[in-house]
């Protein structure tokens, strides 16, 4: 092996650190030297200036000072949170012997360290590093020949999931999953690249070969200890190889040590709702415009009362189901708890007992676990227990499942119980966690060591007595142990016989002696060999405990899920409760009819400032043709994108498996849900917002099916006033004539009501509003019909535009509507004719009076720019601004 010339000239230790370096490139590498991650180079840096952390300098290497910083081990995770999420990845080295056995091979070895684990975005479990709920995914895409597959794994509670995913999928599943990592090929790499940017998902590039599907199947097999998958369910060739580099991944990023994964489930396209990443950030599902929970559905409608159950929340949300019988049997078991409220109480106060058990397994798998980990399985299997007993034979099928899922812990439980003290450290290292009367070898060293600390404080009054010192002390550090102290001020007496034969000196610092005997040190090493076994055999336990809890990791997870189950459940119902919703109709029709329905974020923000919401009815009646849509106008502010978004939101709700927030809906499946707003601003995309919006209206118009549900909002705004119209009138024309599906259309422009006259598929709609002296009056009452002007100055009016301003535009409208009555060419002549300024007041800034032309004007009139040369039109130039200077001056 040819030698790196950065390492030729290292120090050991810094060779040791360039090789190990060079095998993590991308990585951070934190090198552990004592209490320390410590950060060479270039990573320190840049870890400097990302954890605002001192830089430093250690040593130099081939001439130069090396940069070094450092953060404590104690204090390690925050730092790596801090990283991971500013787009670092991190390997850390340990180090892999004592440094007391280097020293035995030579003063100047290197204590021989290596990674043992490299921290990226996708492959945390820490409860420190990790959302509690929300899901922290890792996927891999791979295409093997013309199929493509989507693969992902959430680490931290061990689920694993695949799907056919064609490119063009790829955007709008990433929108769904929000994976922290995505994992591809590095022949990819590039032109994957802005499509991760958008999904703010890090993209990582492995090698080809990590994809490969026959290495792939050979491994998954292994790992799952079967002979074949099928017993999973049927995985093709791109399937395997997303798994394949998956696994890959996670062996090299766990150092060899994978995870608990629970076997792969293939999820078959078409069994969701299809939503794509525009339509989840308008409809601001489960994140906000602003990017945070606040302010999206989920935050509005959260009631789980476990992390798990937040976990499914979200993946309902993000992916309500297209399936007929799920959707059905979810419904059920909410209506089931809506009845027995009672039940539904009972049910989410044992909830609230239980621990995060998915996290707590995966922890235990990795080995990275601690006895607090094994309690959260105690207590998550006895909080477990409680609700199978509550849940026994329950008509509703997916309680009495979860029933079944519950039940059957009692030996664990029992042993865990035995075993453990209530609430047990985070860590098994110092040991204090196996209850006393559970092993009689432990009790026994526990018993030595906590009477040998007795026979001490027993031994310290003996020496008072002996020397006459009251002030006298037996102390312990971690340097000397046990040891007799006393001030300077006795130092003579104690250093002279007759004490000297009994007290043996030991060290003599500022202002204080310190002295052992005999009988100390002999009880000192009974006590460190007592304490040292008890750790051993509480170590021991440990292990027993993690087996027995691993040999049970696949039940234990199915009645994790089945919590998070009952938890979504009891939330929907007790949500539903509350707040007055009620059971949708999901059918296989393609009707969609709203009574009374609500927008749940919208209410809820209203309720805070005392308003109260009005509620409006939707009917999307289905037509010969098959097209289905309202054709909604009506002023600013009147409610109309609220309208819009109440109602797909409503669709989602349902196929989720919830209530809704309406008097009655009957919702025929939805496949595939669409909202776009005109104009939205994305600049930070380098797109003109028009661009955007017609890129996105494409995208609707050939994608959407006769089951799909299109919610369009002003499109057409973002440009000049006929184009858009025409925009807006040709895409709902498409909409009705080739997508034939059901729409809600909102418009500014009111030519287009006409359309309902002529296409069958189009109704009109309305947002009310009232005029009260010259004000308008927001009803937000939705009705059919169209709207009978825009009422845009009255808008204008209360928004504070100037009098001056809204007097103008109101004689500009009256002339503009007088025209439009009586014909395109008397409307010109009518806006020549309009009356300049004659209502406004006079302008507060009095103009300069008028006067004649300057000399500059007149030397401009009389140029004649097609008869110069370059030259002359030039020597122009220098003579007006020459005139310009002398006018000045
Ligand atoms: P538009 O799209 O017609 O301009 P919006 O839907 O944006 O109007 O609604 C404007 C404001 O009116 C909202 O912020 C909300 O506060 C209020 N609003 C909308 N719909 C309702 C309603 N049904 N009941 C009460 N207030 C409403
Ligand atoms: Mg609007």
């Amino acid at each position: 092996m040819s030698q790196d010339p950065h390492i030729a000239g290292a120090t050991p230790m810094m060779a040791q650190y360039l090789e190990i370096k060079a095998r993590y490139p991308g990585a951070l590498l934190f090198y552990r030297m004592g209490d320390f991650y410590e950060m060479f180079f270039e990573d320190a840096e840049a870890a400097a200036v990302a954890l605002d952390i001192a830089l430093t300098k250690r040593g130099q290497h081939l001439g130069q000072d090396i940069p070094m910083c450092g953060v404590p081990v104690h204090a390690a995770e925050g730092y790596l949170l801090t990283l991971i999420r500013k787009g670092f990845r991190v390997a850390v080295a340990e180090q892999m012997e004592d440094p007391a056995e280097a020293k035995k091979r030579g003063a100047k070895s290197v204590v021989a360290r290596d990674v043992v684990r490299l921290v990226t975005p996708g492959t945390l479990t820490e409860d420190t590093l990790l959302e509690a709920r929300r899901h922290n995914f890792l996927a891999a895409w791979a295409e093997v020949r013309d199929e493509a597959a989507l693969a992902w794994a959430d680490i931290s509670t061990g689920e694993v999931r695949v799907m056919a995913c064609p490119a063009v999928r790829l955007g709008p599943e990433l929108a769904r999953l929000a994976p922290r990592e995505l994992l591809v090929s590095e022949t990819r790499e590039a032109d994957l690249a802005p499509l991760a940017e958008d999904a703010g998902v890090a993209l990582t590039p492995l090698a080809r070969t990590a994809f490969d599907s026959q290495g792939g199947e050979r491994r998954l097999c292994t790992l799952y200890g079967v002979g074949t998958l099928e017993a999973f369910g049927t995985f093709g060739r791109a399937d395997l190889a997303a798994l394949a580099g998956l696994v890959e991944y996670l062996d090299l990023t766990q150092r060899g040590r994978l995870p608990l994964l629970r076997p792969p489930v293939r999820e078959a396209a078409g069994g969701s709702m299809q939503i794509d990443a525009a339509t989840r950030r308008n409809l601001e599902i489960t994140q906000s415009l602003s990017g945070g929970r606040e302010g999206s559905l989920i935050a509005a409608i959260d009631r789980t009362v476990t992390a798990a159950g937040a976990r499914l929340l979200d993946r309902r949300l993000s992916a309500p189901s297209r399936d007929l019988s799920e959707v059905r049997a979810r419904l059920q078991a909410v209506r089931a708890l809506v009845e027995d409220g009672s039940l539904a109480d009972r049910l989410r106060e044992a909830l609230r007992q239980v621990p995060d058990m998915d996290r707590a397994l995966s922890r235990l798998a990795l080995d990275r676990g601690g006895p607090r980990d094994l309690a959260a399985i105690r207590d998550g299997l006895r909080g477990a227990g409680a609700l199978a007993e509550a849940l026994a034979d329950h008509p509703a099928e997916r309680l009495a499942a979860a029933a079944g899922a519950l039940r059957g812990f009692g030996p664990l439980i029992d042993r865990l119980a035995g075993a453990l003290v209530d609430a047990p450290p985070l860590l098994a290292r110092d040991g204090g966690f196996i209850a006393a009367g559970h092993d009689a070898g432990l009790d026994e060293a526990r018993t030595l060591r906590d009477e040998g600390r007795g026979v001490i404080a027993a031994m310290q009054a003996d020496y008072v007595a002996l020397t006459g010192i009251p002030s006298l002390k037996i102390k312990h550090n971690n340097v000397l142990g046990y040891f007799i102290e006393t001030t300077d001020t006795h130092a003579t007496r104690m250093l002279s016989p007759p004490l000297s034969e009994t007290f043996i000196h030991r060290q003599t610092t500022a202002n204080q002696v310190r002295f052992t005997t005999l009988p100390l040190s002999e009880m000192e090493t009974k006590i460190l060999n007592a304490g040292a076994r008890a750790l051993e055999i509480e170590k021991r336990l440990y292990e027993d405990l993690r087996a027995a809890v691993l040999a049970e990791a696949a039940p234990i997870g199915a009645a994790a899920a089945a919590l998070a189950g009952v938890d979504v459940a009891a939330a929907f119902a007790d949500l539903a409760r509350g707040e007055g919703w009620t059971e949708p109709t999901v059918d296989d029709s393609r009707a969609f009819t709203v009574e009374g329905g609500r927008h749940p974020v919208v209410e809820r923000a209203l309720k805070r400032s005392g308003e109260p919401f009005v509620a409006n009815d939707c009917t999307l009646a289905e037509s010969p043709k098959g097209a289905a849509i309202w054709l909604l106008t009506g002023p600013n502010m009147a409610g109309k994108s609220t309208f819009l978004r109440q109602n797909a939101l409503i669709a989602l709700l349902a196929q989720a498996g919830a209530y809704v927030p309406a008097a009655r809906a009957q919702v025929g499946m939805v496949s595939q849900l669409f909202s776009r707003v005109g104009a939205a601003d994305d600049l930070a995309r380098g797109r003109s917002t028009f661009m955007v919006e017609m890129v996105e209206t494409a995208a609707i118009l050939n994608q959407a099916d006769d089951r799909a549900l299109v919610i369009l909002d002003e499109i057409g705004r973002g440009t000049a006033t006929y184009d858009g119209l025409s925009i807006a009138w040709a895409t709902l024309e498409h909409l009705h004539g080739v997508n034939r599906c059901r729409a809600l259309f909102a418009t500014h422009y009111h030519e287009m009501t006409a359309l309902a006259g002529t296409l069958p598929g189009v109704e009109n709609a309305t947002v009310t509003v009232k005029e009260w002296q010259g004000d308008v009056i927001f009803l937000h009452e939705v009705r059919k019909g169209a709207a009978d002007r825009s009422y845009g100055v009255q808008v204008a009016r209360l928004a504070g535009l100037p009098a001056s301003v809204i007097e103008r535009a109101r004689v500009v409208l009256e002339a503009l509507e007088r025209g439009e009555r009586e014909g395109g060419a008397k409307k010109a002549a009518l806006i020549d004719d309009l009356p300049l300024f004659s209502l406004a007041p006079a302008p507060a800034t009095p103009r300069p009076p008028p006067r004649g032309p300057s000399p500059i004007e007149e030397q401009l009139r009389a140029l004649h720019p097609d008869e110069l040369t370059p030259l002359q039109a030039l020597a122009a130039l220098y003579d007006l601004k020459r005139a310009l200077g002398a006018g000045d001056a």
